[in-house]
């Protein structure tokens, strides 16, 4: 899968857990997949929803 911010591929570990986090927004059950690195920039979920 990839990061939907800067489409970076996400490694996934095992079990469907991937190196990143997965958002959702409110009111919303679509989840959004996030890089570790994108999560990094932005550290507040708020952020990374107005990226999505
Ligand atoms: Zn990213």
């Amino acid at each position: 899968m990839k990061c939907e911010i800067c489409k970076n591929k996400i490694e996934e570990i095992f079990l469907s857990k991937i190196k990143g986090t997965i958002i959702k927004k409110p009111g919303s059950s679509k989840p959004h997949y996030l890089c570790p690195d994108c999560q990094k920039k932005h550290p507040k979920k708020e952020e990374l929803l107005e990226k999505i």
